[in-house]
């Protein structure tokens, strides 16, 4: 059995403790393949680090993340650009819009999820969504911007059934982690009606940690619970979600 995590903070302080230690907790436990969203450019010198450390186990991505689009954020869509240009990423993200920590920079955010699907577009890479109290601004960009080579996935995905079934619309994934085991977090109410072609697995590590871990340190090994939950939803063993799953981040980042 193979297990991705599709979008996972390795990099993040709150790792800086057993790094190594926490990925070889996961390894072990058939997580192998690790997505790694970036944020901006101050880690993107701990990103390539990682990657140098498990070569086989990494694959980084490239982009601004919505709530670090600052004064300064075309200085970071140049390095962005750069970054894509000078070597190889699986996928640009995190990017979107995202409306609960501040909404005063929604037209900036804007622009920068725009230009970020154009470099995805021209490198032929997929887009991973973040997407926070902003369903409507992100579905208004992915409608002018839609076409045959945009794809990608929508990271944490927290939407209804209706908004669910417009981001598969528009080629994109869902990803589900550790909301999915959450006594509200209401996406296990209708997820199994989703066909699992269009669900990849993630953590968001170190946040969003599943039941029975919520509130703490997220880390990788913890999408087991997702994969427990999931396999409970679909009523399928969790090879067979493992597999599925992993096949489709297999089709999404080519690797
Ligand atoms: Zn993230």
């Amino acid at each position: 059995m193979i297990i991705t995590d599709t979008h996972t903070h390795l990099y993040s302080e709150a790792f800086d403790e057993d790094r190594h230690a926490m990925i070889h907790r996961a390894i072990e436990q058939n997580v192998t393949r690790f997505f790694i969203p970036a944020i901006d450019s101050t880690y993107t010198k701990s990103m390539l680090q990682l990657e140098a450390d498990f070569p086989d186990h990494i694959f980084l991505m490239m982009g601004l993340h919505p709530t670090h689009v600052k004064e300064n954020y075309k200085d970071e869509l140049e390095h962005v650009e750069e970054m894509l240009t000078k070597r190889k990423f699986y996928a640009v993200g995190e990017i979107g819009i995202d409306l609960y920590w501040d909404k005063s920079t929604l037209q900036i955010q804007r622009e920068a999820f725009r230009h970020q699907i154009r470099l995805a577009k021209h490198h032929q890479l997929p887009i991973v969504i973040h997407c926070r109290d902003a369903f409507d601004e992100i579905f208004e960009v992915l409608e002018t911007e839609k076409s045959d080579d945009l794809f990608g996935i929508f990271h944490c995905f927290t939407g209804n059934l209706e908004q669910a079934k417009r981001a598969i619309s528009y080629n994109m994934k869902l990803g589900i982690g550790g909301v999915v085991t959450f006594k509200n977090g209401q996406i296990d109410q209708f997820i199994n009606q989703i066909d699992l072609q269009h669900i990849v697995l993630e953590t968001d590590s170190p946040y969003l940690a599943p039941k029975p871990y919520r509130g703490k340190r997220n880390e990788s090994v913890y999408i087991i619970k997702v994969l427990e939950k999931l396999s409970e939803l679909y009523g399928l063993p969790q090879e067979k979600i493992a597999e599925i799953t992993t096949q489709n981040s297999r089709s999404i980042f080519n690797i």
